[in-house]
């Protein structure tokens, strides 16, 4: 759910949202691909019943169809769906038509998954919160001055701020995960800890790039939460505080308090952080005060991501430009053939590439041995094979 490309325009709307359960017998969860299914049929019969919704301008006079089925938008995610509309009546016109259309095919809305909420005020929600969860995300709407307010698509103030933010529920979870693992490395190395948490972090923080998250402080919340957890591992192995701090954590660039492993200075072990700065400056902007400048060319470029992997870079991550072909097989030094990798990319990358200009200086030397071989007459006598000049001396005769 990319926030620019697909964020609807919720002018204060009422959502529903609601997970799909089987009715009759096992009770199970339906699967996503039964979900999809009917959900798709179930499309076509809100946009039919989006047509003859009440939906009038300030003069009271109904708007044609086409607008009204504009206006009320329905998006769904496997068995999970959201219905926005400006006017509550019409989102509970769609709850209805929605619960016969299921009850049709054996489904039924279940009531405790079902939410009625305004996106904007919560006294008008059912629930009294404003906004909805969808995805992991939770999408609310916020008061806001004129000057910070967004503007509609006729450029008018709105007076309020639509924030795409990770959900309460994925936020905590999130932690959950991190202590699991902090707990199941009491007495590994940090080696192995932090190897651990670096997917699990780089995973959640990758799903929440395109959201608000870093806007409303919840990733240095995120940080913050987990350098206490690691504050906590580190003193228990150290007896104090002091020591923990002088032995696991390393000040990197105005930061004191870096989890990294000691071992190897130049290039130590970090952990991510859930706030990064590097990748953004440098794909927004394309250039960063730290990164040289055809190395911020090129992560703009590749949009911040490592083709190797196609993973995106984290603040910490060493990167290496790469001749995407190879000098030895005749690339060029041209930023058309260059690329950005992590270091342990590029070194895969450089392995197979060494693996092609072997195989290709070998067959250059079968190339050459059989081009000069073919120059020569060839002929089987008694059972050997045996020359007799070049094949252009054409006088030659082969003895009987
Ligand atoms: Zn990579």
């Amino acid at each position: 759910m990319r926030r620019k490309a697909s964020r609807p325009d919720l002018n204060g709307s009422w959502r529903d949202n609601t997970l799909l359960r089987p009715n009759p017998p096992q009770g199970g969860v339906i699967s996503p691909l039964l979900a999809n299914i009917a959900l798709h049929g179930l499309e076509e019969k809100i946009n039919d019943f989006a047509k003859r919704i009440d939906y009038r301008d300030n003069k009271g006079n109904q708007l044609g169809w086409q607008r009204k089925v504009k206006s009320l938008n329905f998006i769904r995610y496997a068995d999970d769906f959201v219905v926005l509309h400006e006017n509550k009546s019409a989102v509970q016109g769609c709850r209805k038509i929605i619960s016969e259309w299921l009850l049709g095919i054996g489904l039924e809305l279940k009531p405790e998954k079902t939410r009625l909420t305004h996106t904007l005020n919560p006294e008008l929600s059912e629930d009294g919160k404003a906004g909805f969860d969808f995805l992991g995300y939770h999408i609310q709407q916020y008061q806001s001055g004129k000057h910070k307010s967004a503007r509609n698509t006729h450029g008018e103030i709105q007076g309020f701020n639509t924030l795409i933010t990770p959900s309460v529920g994925k936020c905590n979870e999130h932690q959950q995960d991190l202590k699991r693992i902090i707990l199941k490395h009491r007495s590994s190395p940090q080696t192995a800890l932090i190897k651990d948490l670096n997917p699990v972090i780089g995973g959640w923080t990758r799903y929440y790039t395109n959201s608000d998250a870093k806007t409303v402080g919840e990733l240095s919340r995120q940080d913050q939460l987990t350098y206490l957890k690691l504050r906590r591992w580190a003193k228990r192995r150290c007896g104090n505080i002091n020591e923990g701090h002088k032995k696991y954590f390393i000040t990197i660039g105005g930061n004191n308090w870096v989890f990294a492993t000691k071992e190897e200075l130049a290039n130590p072990l970090r952990l991510l952080r859930h706030n990064g700065d590097l990748v953004y400056w440098s794909t927004r902007k394309g250039k960063h005060p730290e990164l040289p400048n055809r190395m911020a060319y090129l992560l703009k470029r590749q949009k911040g991501k490592c083709p190797w992997c196609k993973h995106h870079f984290q603040e910490w991550d060493v990167m290496e430009v790469d001749h995407k072909k190879p000098k030895a097989l005749g690339g060029r030094d041209e930023m058309e053939n260059l690329q950005l990798l992590h270091r342990h990319c590029h070194d895969e990358k450089t392995k197979k590439d060494m693996e092609v200009i072997r195989k290709q200086d070998t067959s250059r030397f079968f190339d050459k041995v059989n081009k000069t071989l073919d120059k020569y007459e060839w002929r089987w006598i008694n059972d050997i094979l045996m020359t007799w000049g070049y094949k252009a001396n054409k006088g030659s005769e082969v003895p009987q």
